[in-house]
Formats: C-alpha cells, sequence, structure tokens
C-alpha cells in the first residue's frame, strides 16, 4: 500500500516538473522565433531558475542536471548583457532539445489534470445541452479542459473571464444566426482572433460558410461529433505544433560553420555541424538530419562525392542536401546537382533565402517522408516503418546500453465492434486508440500501426517494470472512454505483451510480445503481460 502511495507522489511531483519543461520548451520557441527580444530572454532565465527549484524539489536528477546546464549556459549572458554568440546558442539549443527528450510521460490522472491547467480551455456553446455535456465527458480523457456555455449570456460572461483556445458553436445559438454573430463581435475586441468551429444541421450554403469564416470559423460541421471535434481541438491546441527542422552543416570551416548555425539556430531549428567530412556517416546515424547543408570544396573529400555517398545508403535517399559554395561557374554548379544534391546556394548567402529554401525543402520533405511511412488512417506510422524503427531504437540501446521495452497492443473482440456497429465505427476507434497513445506517450517513444486493430509501441529508456505502470494506466483510462455509435455508445479494451530488448535477441522481440499479447488475451483479455523466457514455451506446448 504505502508502496502504491510513494509511486504515487512521485508521479504526481514528476508531473509538476514536466509541466515546467513544457512551458520552457514554449518559451525557448518564442524566443526564437521573435528574434531574442530581452522580455522573452528574461522569461527563459526565469523559467529555467523555476525548473531548477522543482527538479530539486522533487529529486527528477536527470532533469536537474539537464536544467543546470541550461542555467550555466545563461549565466554569462545575464551578466554581459550582450547579444549571444553562435556558441552559446548552439549549447542552448543542445541542452534544451536533450532536456525535451527527457521529459516523462503523462502516466496517471493527476498528470493530466495539470496539464489541462496549461491548456486554454474550450468553449462548446450548443443548443443541446446534454450533448455538449457529453463532448465535455468525453474531451476530459483527452485531458481537454471544456466549458459549456447553458445561454447566450453565460456564454458571454465566460467569454469576458477566460480566453479559451477553441469556440465551438452552433451558429443559431441564442437566436437564428446569433452564434457567428457573437463570435464575429468577440473577435473583432481582440488583436488575435480565437478560433471557432462552427455547427450547422441545416445551413450549409456558401454565404453561410462565408459567413461564419469571416467571423473567424475554421471548420463548417453539420452535427456535434465528439471524436471529430476532439481531433480538431488537438490539433489546434498542441503545444509544439511543429517540430524544429533538424539541419547537418558539412563545411570544413569553423566560422563558416558557425554563421550558418547561428541563422538556423535564430529561425528555431536545431542545427549539427560537421568539420571532419570524414565522419559524416557517424554524426548522421545519430543526429538523424532532415536537411543537410553541404559545402562544396573540402579537404580529404569534396561535397560532391559526399552527396554521392549519402545517396547510396536507401534511407538518406530522400534527405534533400543544399550546397553552400562559393562556387560560381554554372557548369560545376550543374554538374553537383546531377550527384544528388537538390539545390545550389552561393556564399555569401542571404539568410532571408537561406531560411525560405530550407523551410521549403523540409516541409516538403516531411510531407513526402510522412507519405512513405505513416498510416493513413491514424497518422502514425505503418507497419515496415515501425519494424525499421525497432531495429534503429535496438541498435541505439545496444550502443549506449541503456534499456529498451517494445510490446504490442491488440483491441478486444474488434470483430464484434464491427459487426455490431459497422465498420465506420470501429475506424473511428481504432483513431481513439491511436491518439490516446499519442497523448500519452513521450516523444521519444515510437507508435506504430502494425495491422487492422494492432498497434506496437517502442520505449527506449525504459524497463519492463516502469513500461508495465505507463501502460497499465493507459489501458485503464481508455477502458473508460466512451465510444459513441449513433445514439448509444460502448466501452472498448486492449490487451498487451511486453517484451524487455536484452541487447542481444533483436529478432525475436516481435514473436516474444506476440507470444506475451497471446497469453494476456487467453488471460481474459484486458490486460498487460510482461514476456517471460522461462515459462515461454508453456502455452505454445498446450496450444
Ligand atoms: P481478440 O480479442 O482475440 O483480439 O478478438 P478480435 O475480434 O479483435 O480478433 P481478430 O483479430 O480475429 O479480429 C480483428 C478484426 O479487426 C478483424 C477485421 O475485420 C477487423 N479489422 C482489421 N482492420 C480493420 C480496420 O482498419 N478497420 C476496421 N473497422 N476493422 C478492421
Ligand atoms: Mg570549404
Ligand atoms: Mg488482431
Ligand atoms: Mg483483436
Amino acid at each position: 500500500m504505502s508502496q502504491s502511495r510513494t509511486e504515487q507522489l512521485k508521479q504526481h511531483f514528476a508531473s509538476r516538473v514536466t509541466t515546467q519543461v513544457r512551458h520552457l520548451l514554449d518559451v525557448w520557441r518564442r524566443l526564437n522565433e521573435l528574434h531574442w527580444p530581452p522580455e522573452i530572454f528574461n522569461e527563459l532565465v526565469e523559467t529555467n531558475t523555476k525548473l531548477v527549484k522543482q527538479a530539486e524539489k522533487f529529486a527528477s536528477e536527470d532533469i536537474l542536471k539537464q536544467a543546470n546546464l541550461i542555467q550555466d549556459t545563461l549565466a554569462p549572458l545575464i551578466e554581459s548583457k550582450s547579444s549571444p554568440s553562435s556558441q552559446h546558442i548552439r549549447t542552448l539549443n543542445e541542452a534544451i532539445y536533450d532536456l525535451s527528450e527527457l521529459s516523462l510521460r503523462k502516466t496517471d490522472h493527476e498528470l493530466d489534470l495539470n496539464i489541462v491547467q496549461t491548456r486554454k480551455p474550450v468553449i462548446l456553446a450548443l443548443h443541446d445541452l446534454p450533448l455538449s455535456e457529453k463532448i465535455q465527458h468525453q474531451m476530459s480523457f483527452f485531458s481537454i479542459d471544456a466549458f459549456c456555455a447553458t445561454s447566450e449570456e453565460d456564454l458571454k460572461n465566460r467569454l469576458k473571464t477566460r480566453l479559451p483556445s477553441v469556440i465551438i458553436i452552433d451558429i443559431d445559438f441564442g437566436g437564428s444566426e446569433k452564434g457567428i454573430e457573437i463570435v464575429k463581435e468577440y473577435n473583432s475586441t481582440r488583436e488575435s482572433t480565437v478560433p471557432a468551429v462552427f455547427i450547422s444541421g441545416t445551413k450549409a450554403d456558401l454565404p453561410h460558410r462565408l459567413a461564419a469564416t469571416r467571423a473567424g470559423g475554421i471548420q463548417y460541421l453539420s452535427d456535434a461529433n465528439p471524436s471529430q471535434l476532439i481531433t480538431i481541438v488537438e490539433q489546434l491546441t498542441h503545444s509544439m505544433p511543429q517540430e524544429p527542422y533538424k539541419v547537418m552543416i558539412v563545411e570544413d570551416s569553423r566560422s563558416q560553420a558557425a554563421f550558418v548555425e547561428r541563422v538556423l539556430n535564430n529561425a528555431g531549428m536545431i542545427t549539427k555541424a560537421v568539420i571532419q567530412p570524414m565522419t559524416v556517416l557517424q554524426v548522421m546515424e545519430k543526429f538523424q538530419p532532415e536537411i543537410i547543408i553541404m559545402d562544396m570544396y573540402m579537404p580529404d573529400c569534396n561535397g560532391m562525392e559526399l552527396a554521392a555517398v549519402i545517396r547510396q545508403q536507401e534511407r538518406y535517399m530522400r534527405v534533400p542536401i543544399l550546397y553552400l559554395s562559393g562556387e560560381e561557374d554554372r557548369e560545376k554548379q550543374l554538374k553537383a546537382m546531377s550527384q544528388g544534391g537538390d539545390d545550389f546556394l552561393t556564399k555569401p548567402v542571404d539568410p532571408k533565402h537561406l531560411i525560405a529554401t530550407i523551410n521549403n525543402r523540409g516541409r516538403r520533405a516531411r510531407a513526402l517522408a510522412s507519405l512513405i511511412v505513416r498510416d493513413s488512417l491514424t497518422g502514425l506510422f505503418n507497419h515496415t516503418h515501425t519494424l525499421e524503427r525497432l531495429a534503429q531504437e535496438c541498435a541505439k540501446a545496444k550502443q549506449s546500453g541503456a534499456s529498451l521495452v517494445m510490446g504490442i497492443l491488440d483491441i478486444d473482440h474488434f470483430k464484434q465492434v464491427n459487426d455490431t456497429y459497422g465498420h465506420p465505427v470501429g475506424d473511428r476507434v481504432i483513431c481513439s486508440l491511436a491518439l490516446f497513445l499519442k497523448q500519452r506517450l513521450r516523444k521519444s517513444d515510437t507508435i506504430g500501426r502494425y495491422g487492422g486493430e494492432e498497434f506496437v509501441i517502442i520505449l527506449p529508456a525504459a524497463d519492463e517494470q516502469e513500461a508495465f505502470l505507463v501502460l497499465d494506466g493507459i489501458r485503464e483510462s481508455f477502458s473508460h472512454l466512451k465510444q459513441p455509435a449513433g445514439p448509444t455508445e460502448f466501452n472498448v479494451t486492449f490487451s498487451t505483451g511486453l517484451v524487455e530488448y536484452d541487447g542481444e535477441n533483436q529478432d525475436f522481440l516481435v514473436e516474444w510480445a506476440d507470444q506475451a499479447l497471446y497469453q494476456a488475451k487467453r488471460g481474459g483479455r484486458n490486460r498487460i503481460v510482461i514476456y517471460r523466457q522461462e515459462d515461454s514455451s508453456k502455452p505454445l506446448e498446450e496450444g
């Protein structure tokens, strides 16, 4: 009993620290986006000081170490009041990136509550109050705080006191087309528009849609479907909407590399400079760049040769390579491009041009990569890519000696769901589990859709006990989630088999997790089983 109480307290404290880490990441992003205004720099210093204190108090050692590193890097900047050197930005950039990777899992309800407090609430203004309350309840499972307005007056009062993240409103709330009017009026008093989702079952014509869009409407729906609304809100309010691009710079001149890094860091990108071209493959393996900026002339080998070598490897085939060189001869530029380069920028490069080029290339590379590696229903990694990730993560774990757990999740009695409520409802259940997992696992964890209603998760730096606790929390709360199906609703559960990587038998992981899953199913479903080598043969003999 006391053990579990301690565990609960630990998780509770961990959640505070996590919230603070999120806050720090957000300030860092803003600082770079707005090009380092002093007031946001001060906010960063304060936020980190608080993080140090909390990490000390709650004994989060990894985070404390990282926050202290950030503090040490910030110290000379505070004293000198001068603008930061690129070395400073780089060190900060790396320290903050590492911190984000450490950010803890959301495991229990305590933590959900904490996150809710940091997010702005959603306002629901629907004629159908019971429906409104039902959506509110559903949203609470996804850590979304919603307020149900009961009347026009109630809505207006609420808008006066608290800024919402999104307004979900019937266009006729409070009277014919009054909903549009209220939102329009509210947004006209504000500098930035609060997005609104308008609902109308009857008025679907262009004039109504236009009026709604002009008032700040971003969606126009024919009915208030809870899961659709949750997806919309989730996309709108995600704390870090866009991950920064990871850019590798291959350049033998230290000062050139530092200049480019500084330009990119100021634009909020994460960079890694490679001064010795011969180390480029090792760095890529570890850093996994999304874009490469390549110098043409370097000792040992030139940029074109290096680009050709990189392109020969299937997994790097799609990474854009931009040459950045003093070479002005068009012939030579064209030749370089034919060797696997995607673009050619000449030095000295205009920072704005460089950033725009990277943003364009990056966006398209991501879209393309996502088509190839993502599952279209859930947006999770697809089967093939999940297995690739598993191999990569195992290699990393083996090299660093860290632990790693993988698991297979399978929805219980899913055939019945399809048979009873139809395939589209089944699809929605699959999506709700995908979103549930995305919200509750760490950024460094991998989630893939392995097959129809089967998912694979890969949790680096976790041992089987930790993984069990996390997954069991998710299992428990998912089982309470109401799945809507027209006028009725139902509950769904899932089973999981987990296996810890022993640094050796990577090829057996899927098979072993599958065996554990099989036992979980046999044991009555809605449970998690950890694979054990010694008794693994039992169910096979029996079966
Ligand atoms: P168990 O608890 O043993 O896992 O029972 P189950 O019914 O979930 O088992 P089974 O694996 O036999 O059934 C899975 C069903 O999932 C079969 C298939 O019709 C359905 N399915 C697979 N992919 C999809 C999909 O993308 N969408 C929907 N709606 N159903 C799918
Ligand atoms: Mg050079
Ligand atoms: Mg199955
Ligand atoms: Mg199943």
